[in-house]
């Protein structure tokens, strides 16, 4: 099994060197090689996703990223900004269906603004069309507005889009994750207003009835912002197109209070995915040695279970992680009183002591 590992920037080289001290533990005979992303490529070879490095993502069987952006590079042109490698890798990649689970472990619900009871135990899984919608759609542009109430005035405008087998399948992605867990799908959509969401909704349905066992209920995205924050819990599995999965998928990250603690899964149809932190590079925190490796640790253990079939090796270190926080270890994002501060390094240590 091959992996790509891309480090990318700011803490992005840190939180992935944990990871990978956690992997060499497990003795799993991966080949590992690594490349430049983001802005340390544009730094080395004038583009954010060298073509060198889009190569190796498409010959390794899983690619382990940390994170990109800088902003330094805020004034670059677009398709030279960092974040345009991690579109680049989508397409080349052809990573449709974007997981991202929102967890809270019971050590940590005190990091969550919502009181305790409505967040303690929270374990949801947000699966999100990451190849469609809105983003990609085209014709997008600006031009002269030709009608409406200022005609010959400056527009924006952008085509949102969804074709059937592009619902089909990220519909068969949900329920399968589905019939792992609780056997609900929510559907999130806005059906009330866009045609493309009542496509959703249409084909939501049809797809539901290939899945028996599965209960499926549908919500617009607006209620669903609301019911996350009302009653988190009452999820299991949400699908949603690229537009309201992208805002969703924080919104429930957030809910944990612990962004340095949320791992994510990016696949495509062959099971080959792009495993990474739900988090940024956090220029702020860079080479300071105060970054939460554990998001980073966690993506990996999803790459084990996901791309590389090795899903007892995936518990194992889910199990470590849960006994070092268990143990009082916190790095400064999930620190509370009573706790033992750490730093990067020592997280990383703690959790291949726990594997040991
Ligand atoms: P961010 O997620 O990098 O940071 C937000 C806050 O969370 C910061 O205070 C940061 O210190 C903290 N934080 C993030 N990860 C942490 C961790 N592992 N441990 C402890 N604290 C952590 O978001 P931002 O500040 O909005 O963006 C910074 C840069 O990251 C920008 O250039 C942005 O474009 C880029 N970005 C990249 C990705 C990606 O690579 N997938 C995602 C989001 C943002």
């Amino acid at each position: 099994m091959k992996v790509a590992v891309l480090p990318g920037d700011g803490i992005g080289p840190e939180i992935v060197a944990e990871a990978l001290k956690v992997l060499s533990v497990l003795d799993l005979k991966l080949e590992l090689e690594q490349a430049d992303v983001g802005g340390s490529a544009y730094e080395s070879s004038g583009h954010p996703l060298p073509e060198a490095t889009a190569r190796l993502a498409q010959q390794a069987d899983a690619v382990l990223f940390g994170a990109v952006g800088d902003w330094k590079y805020d004034n670059l042109e677009r398709s030279l900004r960092p974040e345009q490698a991690i579109l680049g890798l989508r397409k080349t990649l052809g990573l449709y269906a974007n997981f991202r689970p929102a967890i809270c472990y019971p050590e940590l619900t005190h990091a969550s603004s919502l009181k305790p009871e409505l967040i303690g135990g929270l374990d949801i899984l947000i699966i999100r069309e990451l190849t469609g919608d809105i983003y990609f759609g085209q014709p997008k542009g600006r031009r002269t507005a030709v009608d409406g109430p200022f005609i010959g005035a400056e527009e924006g405008f952008d085509t949102m889009r969804y074709t059937r087998p592009e619902i089909e399948r990220i519909m068969h992605t949900a329920f399968k994750a589905a019939e792992k867990r609780s056997q609900r799908v929510t559907s999130v959509d806005k059906s009330n207003v866009l045609e493309t969401s009542q496509l959703w909704r249409d084909v939501a349905t049809e797809i539901g009835k290939a899945y028996p066992h599965v209960a499926l209920d549908h919500m617009y995205v607006d209620n669903a912002a609301m019911q996350l924050v009302k009653e988190p819990k009452k999820f299991d599995v949400l699908v949603t197109g690229n537009m309201f999965g992208d805002i969703l998928s924080d919104e429930a990250a957030m809910l944990t209070g612990s962004i340095g603690m949320l791992p994510s899964a990016s696949l495509n149809a062959k099971n080959q995915g792009l495993y990474e932190p739900s988090h940024g590079s956090a220029p702020d925190i860079a080479g300071k040695g105060l970054a939460n490796p554990l998001a980073t640790i966690l993506s990996a253990a999803m790459m084990l279970r996901f791309s590389l079939n090795m899903p007892a090796q995936a518990d194992r270190i889910e199990r470590a992680v849960q006994k070092v926080l268990a143990s009082g270890l916190r790095t400064p994002d999930i620190y509370s009183e009573g706790t033992q501060r750490v730093g990067t390094v020592q997280m990383g240590d703690a959790v291949v002591a726990a594997l040991k």
